[in-house]
């Protein structure tokens, strides 16, 4: 059976699936005001979809 040569180090072990839970799947960051929102919806911090503004705010 095969077995690991070395010991792997803290750090390796730490770095595995840290990007993982980066970002939700289905949230895109809004280019006017960086707040997380949908994909194709209005964002509900600044009103805006693709740059102009849809909803009063
Ligand atoms: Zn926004």
């Amino acid at each position: 059976m095969a077995v690991p040569k070395r010991r792997t180090s803290k750090k390796v072990k730490n770095q595995r699936r840290t990007h993982k839970n980066l970002h939700v799947p289905g949230m895109v960051e809004c280019p006017n005001c960086g707040e997380m929102m949908k994909p194709h919806h209005v964002c509900k911090e600044c009103g805006q979809y693709k740059g102009e503004e849809v909803v009063e705010k």
